[in-house]
Parts: C-alpha cells; structure tokens; sequence
C-alpha cells in the first residue's frame, strides 16, 4: 500500500474510475484515463482542482463541449438542408 497510490478519475457521466498506480507511476500519472463504466475519457478534475474549478464553473467545460459539438452536427445539418433545397429550387425553375 505504501508504494502505491489510487487516483480517481471522472468521466462526463461523473462516473469514478479508480486507478492503482505505483510509486513510480505515480509521478507519470496520465491526465486522463478511460472511464470503467461507460469508455469514454476520464479526467482527474475533481481530485485535483475540485474545490478551484466548482468555484469558478462548476461542470462548465463539459456541458460547452457538447454544446459545441451539437451546434456542430446541427450546422452541418442546417447546412446540407439548405444546400438540397437550393438545389431542389433550382431544378424546379429550370425548363
Ligand atoms: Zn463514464
């Protein structure tokens, strides 16, 4: 036990996924790791800057980043709509 350490990681779905490293992995301790629960990538947020980041945002960068990723997939959507449209147009005006 003394020469190893447990770190806690979190995934978007604040699942924990704990990871038993050893004294010397422990000072390379990756910044994120797959979360057990559901295989999307953990990070170590909530164990090492808990108390800092609640206090600014708390869950903020998570809850943007999905919003930016469906704003994405929503104007791409929007985009291609447009785009069949416009050509549907266009072939309804030619003779
Ligand atoms: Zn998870």
């Amino acid at each position: 036990m003394e020469n190893s350490a447990a770190v806690e990681y979190y995934c978007a779905r604040d699942h924990l996924t704990r990871v038993i490293f050893s004294a010397e992995a422990i000072l390379d301790v990756p910044q994120t790791w797959e979360c057990t629960t559901c295989f999307q990538p953990a990070t170590r947020n909530r164990e090492t800057s808990d108390t800092l980041k609640s206090v600014e945002n708390p869950g903020r960068s998570f809850t943007k980043s999905h919003q930016t990723a469906f704003q994405q997939r929503r104007t791409k959507r929007e985009s291609e709509e447009i785009l069949a449209t416009a050509l549907k147009k266009l072939r309804s005006e030619q003779p």
